[in-house]
């Protein structure tokens, strides 16, 4: 199938990217159109323009200020895995860029069209809720900034309203204590996860949070082995309690049955990442 005719524009500022999304009754943004090209030509999303952000520098924008490194929307897989940004997640980041897909798909792809995609099974929504990130909001109004916990509403939703444009993502710096693990289960190199267990964990801070992607409508944070990892009792009380732990939190935040190959994966990935985590 092909998509229906549409209009292109591109935009040489956010300001103008505003005015020619306005123009049109049904325009959408495309950023690396990883998505949205192969949505439109299925004809799950019929829309009358397509505003190219791609080039624009203000979307490509990164640095660290105030104890945040700001990512712009517009920066790539590639660009992250490459290092071309500054790095406080102590190669985390670049780790989970470098996994998703393959590499044509890395070089065009973005980090604010994945999150604004809002797969379950894509790698940076469950990343980034690991990393306690938050989402910083344009419209011609002005900036709004919402933590990523508000803006991944559910199944590829979010809490952007029309006119507005993800202009970037802010992760807190972590200390040098920070530990992390990435465990992504799928059948191919390079494909969506099946199932995704990610763990931040940073003492100094106090900081700790697991997260479950590909298991619901959205990535779930595992409240129970947060916790647990937080206080140190992942540590300490032993395999079982944790195991337990673990089947709790995902009994609470999946609708698997405890016997189903789902679950039984899901348990295997959050359980891997604790003791990669613990062992770092
Ligand atoms: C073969 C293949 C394999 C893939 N495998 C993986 C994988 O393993 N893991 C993974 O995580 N992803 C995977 N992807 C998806 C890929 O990472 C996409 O790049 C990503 O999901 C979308 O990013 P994009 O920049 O291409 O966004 P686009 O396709 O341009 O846009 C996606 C959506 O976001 C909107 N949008 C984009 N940018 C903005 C913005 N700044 N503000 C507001 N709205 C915006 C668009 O309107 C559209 O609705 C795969 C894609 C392909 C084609």
């Amino acid at each position: 199938m092909k998509a229906t005719a549409v209009q292109y524009r591109r935009p040489e500022s956010v300001d103008e990217a505003f005015k020619m999304a306005d123009a049109f009754s049904s325009a959408r943004f495309m950023s690396g159109g990883q998505s949205l090209m192969p949505m439109m030509n299925l004809r799950l999303t019929m829309n009358d323009a397509v505003v190219d952000i791609s080039r624009l520098p203000k979307l490509r924008e990164s640095r660290e200020s105030n104890g945040q490194l700001y990512v712009g929307a517009g920066i790539t897989h590639a660009m992250i895995e490459d290092g071309k940004i500054d790095d406080c997640t102590a190669g985390f980041m670049r780790h989970v860029a470098g996994g998703i897909a393959y590499r044509s798909v890395r070089n065009r792809g973005t980090i604010g069209g994945s999150l604004v995609q809002s797969d379950p099974a894509a790698d940076w929504p469950t990343a980034l809720l690991a990393l306690d990130a938050t989402v910083v909001i344009q419209s011609a109004s002005g900036e709004r900034q919402t933590p990523l916990t508000d803006f991944q509403v559910g199944l590829m939703e979010t809490s952007l309203v029309d006119g507005e444009l993800l202009q970037g993502v802010l992760i807190p710096v972590y200390s040098s204590t920070m530990r992390w693990s990435y465990m992504k289960f799928c059948r191919k190199v390079g494909e969506f996860g099946h199932s995704i267990a990610a763990i931040v964990l940073d003492t100094e801070r106090g900081f700790a949070r697991a997260v479950l992607g590909a298991a619901a409508d959205k990535p779930c944070i595992l409240p129970r082995v947060s916790d647990a990892l937080v206080r140190g009792t992942a540590q300490s009380s032993g395999e079982e309690k944790l195991l337990a732990q673990i089947e709790e939190d995902l009994k609470e935040l999946t609708t698997h049955d405890a016997d189903s190959y789902e679950f039984h994966l899901h348990r295997t990935m959050v359980s891997r990442a604790v003791t990669e985590v613990l062992r770092k």
